[in-house]
């Protein structure tokens, strides 16, 4: 079950990735392949010596490609964000053992969460994917176990430190994780949000993990930031927008219980 709740967390990184990159590539091959019927049209269509098969070659494998790239955009509209307002903490307490679980009993984890955190604006599908991916990185950085550490906390962002995060000036809720990992070279960690950056053998890491946060983060008008020694561990920590001032307790909207038509 657990290999299969994180195939389909790659999925969705996989998903909003080639979505951005599916448009991109899209409107680029909406020009190649204008320019090649242009090319075609004043050369004649019929010709088949080397220029014309040429071009004729080149036009058809632009609309594959087109092809392709409508398959991946039908693919990753689905991935679209949900926002609702949740407690953090209730979220933390409701993911630990399935946290503790994936990062095995070597590694102690432990759940910090201030009781004044308040609530949050955002997907907690997406949020749950994202601490998910984080718990596995940490996993991946303490091969002989070591601690990690889940916190909350509420961050008020004056001015200077909302230009300096990225961010709007205003209220956050913070969610970090901590682990006591081999932690990151200065070159990992500037590239460490890179779509397909991975220092992981063939197969074991695709290198989406963190640019899918870095979206999600933003896309939810957060952002995620990482601040790592070598040798020592890393934090990385998500900041999402303030919700008001939610009881720990506010419920987490339930899904429906029956299936709804259509
Ligand atoms: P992946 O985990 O598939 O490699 P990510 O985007 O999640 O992809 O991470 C990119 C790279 O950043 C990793 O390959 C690793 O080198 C580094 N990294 C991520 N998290 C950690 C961590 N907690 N400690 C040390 N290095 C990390």
């Amino acid at each position: 079950a657990e290999a299969a709740l994180r195939q389909s967390q790659k999925m969705e990184a996989v998903g909003q990735l080639t979505g951005g990159l599916a448009h991109d590539f899209n409107n680029l091959l909406t020009g190649i392949i204008g320019s090649l019927d242009l090319m075609q049209t004043q050369l004649g269509r019929g010709r088949t010596d080397g220029l014309g098969r040429f071009l004729t070659a080149a036009n058809a494998s632009a609309t594959r490609a087109a092809a392709l790239t409508h398959r991946l955009l039908a693919f990753s509209r689905r991935q679209t964000l949900d926002p609702k307002r949740l407690s953090p903490n209730r979220l933390v307490r409701g993911m630990e053992e399935l946290l503790a679980r994936t990062v095995g009993p070597a590694i102690d984890v432990r759940a910090v969460l201030a009781p004044d955190a308040g609530a949050m604006l955002c997907d907690p599908n997406q949020l749950e994917n994202a601490l998910l991916n984080l718990a596995i990185n940490a996993r991946d950085a303490m091969p002989d176990g070591g601690c990690l550490v889940i916190a909350t906390a509420n961050m008020t962002a004056t001015p200077a430190m909302a230009a300096a995060l990225d961010l709007q000036a205003g209220e956050y809720v913070t969610l970090s994780v901590t682990d006591t990992g081999t932690g990151m070279t200065p070159e990992v960690s500037a590239r460490a949000f890179d779509p397909f950056f991975t220092t992981k053998p063939m197969g074991e890491g695709t290198g989406l993990g963190l640019s899918m946060i870095y979206g999600f983060a933003t896309q939810s008008g957060g952002q995620v930031r990482i601040e790592s020694r070598e040798g020592h561990g890393t934090t990385v920590r998500l900041f999402l927008p303030h919700a008001g001032d939610a009881s720990i307790d506010d419920p987490i909207p339930a899904p429906p219980l029956t299936a709804e038509p259509g």
